[in-house]
């Protein structure tokens, strides 16, 4: 028997029935009570409608929009209270989040999502920040404290990573043989962070699921969401910036309102290369995509000052995505065209592979330490329906999400690493495969091409100008 969490009271709302959703949806089944009555989807794709009919789930078919959503959405709750579940692409996660609060309804998301448009019609690249999104979020949580709780960015990354952080920091404690106990808050771990001398944090990713087909030309394949893979690599490369760094690209932006902890630079995040480390490849190249976490994790863990911090790490995505996606990035940007066809690899499809998901946390004694997720799409089957390695790190999170909200009904706005880190993944742990800590001694100093001379700093390996791929 699967662990019940507890009662879903009200209406559940799910909005967005893509390849997350429709993971999602078996573990809402499993482990909560509810009133079967009282679920159903929002999507204006017709697809997922014979699916939904077929387990007794409304289906709303129509877009969330700036002009509907207050009277769609206010519609479905109509007792005031339940759970809104925003798994869709293109719906502005802040309105959303402010209406459920607005109503007393738990919300919880993946991404800060604006409205249908943003992405590509926002000229200024500056305002295509993920931080420029974020800070709408901290800045409405910052005009309204407390109230119904709302998690912002609970899937694998953003989301479980920040958890993964936690729990590496004290797998280091214990592996220096140290004794610190668990920090009780922000400010405690920040300095359990600087004071066990960890200079950064990438979220190395490698993700080896493939099917047998090769990839057709003009087609677009990732593990999950193309549309929102395209929209996140095309905005600009953007990172936490640490206090170690001595050096930054020239078109390197610094912000001087809000949280301040990140930067970026004038070039799309799905082109900018890094060295990073992951248990599988070893040393390898991941894409400095743009992610809520980059700016979060390095938000969370400043000591002192915002503006001249005493300590901050520098935090970024370092993704290898499966390898059509790499192929199909390769293409897209090259032709300078989008694909129109898009494809999602499939459980039943994918023929190996695994997707490797952790935090390398680097700079301190042992010098880097991998911990992550190494779930593979075998396993995966055997766990939940519908989806492939890539869903069940995400949709496992928002379960843990969701038990974390209903637990704590009155939180406020909440991203991941404000929550309870080891209830979360107590929750979501039996999804993850093996939970694995690496150490490695390798530093972005080694295994390059030595024919070559590189604009780099030998004297220092884990700074960011060794990551940088040139
Ligand atoms: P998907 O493209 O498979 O599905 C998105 C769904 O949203 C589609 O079914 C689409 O019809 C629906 N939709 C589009 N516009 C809508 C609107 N206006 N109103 C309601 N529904 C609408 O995407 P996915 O892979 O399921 O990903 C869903 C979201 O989760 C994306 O925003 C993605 O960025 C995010 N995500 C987060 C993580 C994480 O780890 N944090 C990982 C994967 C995906």
């Amino acid at each position: 028997a699967y662990p019940n969490y507890g009662q879903i009271d009200g209406h559940i709302v799910m909005i967005g029935f893509g390849s997350i959703g429709k993971g999602t949806l078996p573990l809402i089944q499993r482990h909560f009570s509810y009133d079967a009555a009282k679920f159903s989807v929002i999507d204006p794709n017709p697809d997922s409608g014979p699916f939904l009919a077929a387990q007794g789930i409304t289906h709303h078919q129509i877009a969330l929009t700036p002009e509907n959503y207050r009277e769609v959405l206010g519609g479905l709750f109509p007792d005031g209270k339940g759970f809104c579940v925003n798994l869709s692409v293109d719906t502005s996660s802040l309105d959303l989040m402010k209406f459920c609060r607005e109503i007393g309804v738990l919300y919880i998301d993946t991404v800060v999502e604006p409205w249908a448009g943003f992405y590509f019609d926002t000229t200024d690249n500056a305002e295509r920040t993920n931080y420029a999104l974020r800070q709408t979020v901290r800045d409405e949580k910052a005009a309204n404290p407390g109230g119904t709780t709302a998690v912002s960015c609970c899937g694998a990354n953003p989301g479980m990573v920040s958890w993964f952080v936690k729990e590496g920091l004290m797998t280091l404690v214990k592996d220096l043989g140290r004794t610190d106990p668990m920090p009780q808050d922000r400010a405690g771990w920040g300095a359990l962070m600087q004071d066990l001398g960890v200079k950064g944090v990438h979220i190395a990713e490698r993700d080896t699921q493939a099917r047998a087909k090769p990839r057709p030309r003009d087609v677009f394949v990732n593990t999950w969401s193309v549309e929102g893979f395209i929209a996140e690599g095309f905005q600009p490369a953007e990172l936490g910036w640490g206090t170690h760094e001595k050096w930054m690209p020239e078109t390197a932006h610094r912000y001087d309102t809000g949280c301040q902890s990140a930067i970026w630079f004038e070039r799309p995040g799905a082109i900018t290369r890094v060295h990073t480390w992951c248990p599988t490849p070893g040393p390898q190249f991941g894409f400095l995509v743009t992610h809520n976490e980059s700016v979060s994790i390095a938000d969370y863990f400043t000591v002192g000052d915002p503006a001249n911090p005493a300590f901050r790490p520098t935090c970024h995505y370092a993704y290898h995505p499966c390898d059509d996606a790499v192929l199909s990035l390769h293409e897209m940007f090259g032709a300078g065209v989008q694909q129109k066809t898009h494809e999602i690899l499939d459980v039943d499809e994918i023929v190996s592979g695994i997707d490797e998901l952790g935090v390398l946390l680097y700079g301190h004694e042992k010098n880097a330490l991998w911990f992550g997720s190494r779930l593979s799409n075998d396993e995966t089957k055997s766990l939940a329906p519908y989806q492939n390695a890539t869903g069940l790190q995400v949709t496992s999170a928002v379960l843990a999400g969701m038990v974390w909200a209903l637990e704590n009904p009155q939180a406020g706005i909440v991203e991941t690493d404000e929550m309870d880190h080891v209830r979360c993944l107590e929750v979501q742990r039996p999804y993850l495969g093996p939970v694995e800590a690496h150490y490695t001694d390798w530093t972005p100093l080694q295994d390059r091409w030595e024919h070559f001379p590189e604009d780099i700093d030998e004297s220092d390996p884990w700074q960011f100008r060794n990551v940088l791929a040139t």
